[in-house]
């Protein structure tokens, strides 16, 4: 499931939620009322067209944990 992010015009607060493709956009801040904008998230599970991200970063978490268990 995506991230997707969003920023409240009115009182700048930035909220991140887990929403499935298919569900609605939020577009109300709850805290203030006001219109909510949706931003392109920085989460690399969104970059699913380009893939480099999303497989360096599991390269790179495989090596730490490698790197953990060496050490321990
Ligand atoms: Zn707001």
């Amino acid at each position: 499931m995506p991230i997707y992010e969003y920023e409240c015009k009115s009182c700048k607060t930035k909220l991140e939620v887990w929403q499935k493709i298919t569900e609605e956009p939020l577009k109300i801040c709850q805290g203030c009322g006001g219109e909510l904008i949706k931003l392109i998230s920085e989460s690399g599970f969104i970059l699913k067209g380009t893939g480099w991200y999303v497989t360096d970063y599991a390269r790179k978490e495989k090596k730490e944990n490698k790197k953990e268990k060496e050490e321990s």
